[in-house]
């Protein structure tokens, strides 16, 4: 299981995306945040801030396969 919540970086918001598919996940999170924060993430950013929050290689390997 994949999630992103806005309030892990640092939003007053109570958004979150929640799904198995790791690339749908970044891309739900990435348009939240520029069409409601106005803050354009990369996908390499995203990816980068799931990989620290659950200190696992699981999802760079999902990422390399979808990229
Ligand atoms: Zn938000």
């Amino acid at each position: 299981m994949a999630k992103l919540c806005c309030v892990d970086y640092g939003f007053e918001c109570e958004f979150a995306v929640d799904t198995e598919n790791v690339s749908e996940l970044i891309e739900k999170f990435a348009k939240h945040t520029t069409d409601e924060h106005g803050i354009e993430y990369s996908q390499e950013a995203l990816m980068q801030f799931m990989i620290r929050k659950h200190n696992s290689t699981r999802f760079e390997d999902a990422y390399l396969q979808v990229s």
